[in-house]
């Protein structure tokens, strides 16, 4: 977001300006766009308040607490990365962080299910990690995990120093695993065996214990079971590494994931994603599609999807007129970048499906409010009312940043017009949205002249 922008002025800028700011379009991409994470997007770490960290610091400490948080009251002697593992499992975080655990369909047989062993979850790519610890990304990746510690009370300079061996960690763990390139033949990575096998080729690891305690209380493995493992050579490395590692640097990295995962999860102040935010991102992308069976080309087919012309006349020439405007406004707006207009013909399908969209999800969510208690703001953006976020949620799904080349072909031959005006058409369109921002009339989110298919 960018709170200096004013929103009745460009709701777009408000809400995505920290995006276009500090997105950067990989080499090898031609945009990047987002249905963001809000948290990410929106979330100053050092603007969360004291009072929402509580859930998250109770949760630390019931996965065994994180060794940069405890200091002296960290016990070496009752840790073990099994037992962290195994207690993730409990409370319903990934295990996935030394060993990947999944249940997949048997690629030789695709009528049954198998047990799957595979490389570490990195909590970054392995390809950017395996650059090392001055790599950008990475770096910030360390400044970040330091951030969290020390808002959660860490000292800064145990944080810095304890986190950097836990990275280094997560740095040799993607240096252990496959890379991309070497995973792409199915055969090679498909590597069955017994429990038995598994005890004697890795035999450090408890196997029928471990396996069991992620299953548990669903099912229950012998010795003669089959499971397949993706990487062999990762599990030894990963045996050795374990065994070269002290127990803090391991429950360090491995309570870091967990806290991870507790802030995308949104546990800084609740259990559960507030519904506004879910309403305005998912709800209008739901809301968007199913205006399509009523846009330009949806309303000539039948209930059953045929070619069928069931409109009556007066409602064709009344929808025609409605769609018009539609045409008009989104045919005046100009990309200056590229110095281009809208084709408005040719997207109005999809505004008309972005313009209702909108409408379903914000009505949807006003009902659910209603019959529900108020929901907590979100940290660090107290001011704003759940309605108002409900818009600022819709908005950031469409957050994007193009090269020039890519967004002129994308206004010259595409259908959705760019997520610019995907924000600006549809909620200028839409008093519920000038009321709960309050935006005075005549300003540019509150146009006098606004149109409305549906
Ligand atoms: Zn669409």
């Amino acid at each position: 977001m960018d709170l200096t922008v004013d929103p009745c002025d460009d709701f777009y800028r408000f809400s995505c300006g920290k995006f276009l700011r500090e997105t950067q379009i990989p080499d090898d991409k031609t945009a990047q766009t987002t249905f963001k994470n809000l948290y990410k997007a929106c979330m100053n770490v050092k603007n969360i308040e004291t009072i929402g960290l509580d859930p998250m610091k109770k949760m630390l400490q019931d996965l065994g607490g994180w060794p940069v948080l405890e200091g002296e009251n960290w016990n070496e002697e009752t840790f073990s990365w099994k037992d962290s593992v195994y207690k993730f499992h409990e409370h319903g975080y990934s295990v996935d962080y030394f060993i990947d655990f999944s249940i997949v369909i048997n690629v030789k047989n695709n009528t049954e299910r198998i047990i799957d062993l595979d490389q570490a979850t990195l909590g970054l790519s392995r390809e950017y990690l395996v650059k090392g610890i001055n790599e950008k990304l990475v770096n910030a990746y360390y400044r970040y995990m330091i951030d969290i510690a020390v808002i959660l009370g860490a000292n800064k300079d145990v944080a810095t120093a304890e986190l950097r061996d836990a990275l280094e960690f997560e740095i040799k763990l993607a240096n252990i695993s496959l890379p991309l390139e070497q995973r792409r033949n199915a055969s090679k990575l498909y590597n069955p065996m017994t429990l038995d096998d598994l005890q004697t080729k890795f035999p450090s690891i408890p196997w029928v214990e471990y396996l069991n305690s992620l299953l548990y209380p669903k099912d229950k493995l012998r010795e003669t079971d089959i499971v397949v493992v993706d990487v062999p050579s990762y599990i030894s490395n990963l045996e050795e590494l374990l065994r070269s590692t002290p127990k803090k640097v391991q429950a360090n990295y491995a309570l870091w994931r967990a806290t991870a995962a507790g802030i995308l999860q949104g546990s800084f102040f609740s259990n559960d994603r507030p519904k506004y935010m879910n309403f305005g991102a998912i709800g209008f992308v739901i809301g968007h599609e199913i205006t399509h069976g009523f846009d330009d080309q949806g309303r000539q087919f039948d209930k059953n999807g045929n070619l069928v012309d069931w409109w009556q006349e007066d409602t064709k020439k009344s929808y025609i007129e409605k769609a018009k405007c539609i045409i008009e406004q989104y045919g005046s707006y100009r990309v200056a970048e590229v110095n281009l207009t809208l084709n408005g013909i040719n997207n109005q399908g999809e505004n008309i499906a972005d313009n209702g969209g909108i409408k379903e999800a914000y009505n949807a969510y006003v009902n659910w409010a209603r019959k529900h208690p108020a929901e907590p703001r979100l940290p660090g953006l107290q001011e704003f009312t759940p309605q108002q976020m409900f818009w600022v949620s819709a908005a950031s799904t469409w957050c994007s940043k193009h090269r020039p080349e890519s967004l002129k072909l994308r206004i010259t031959t595409g259908f959705h017009s760019p997520g610019e005006f995907r924000v600006l058409g549809p909620l200028s369109n839409l008093e519920t949205f000038s009321s709960d921002f309050q935006c005075p009339s005549g300003s540019k989110m509150n146009p006098d002249k606004k149109c409305k298919v549906w």
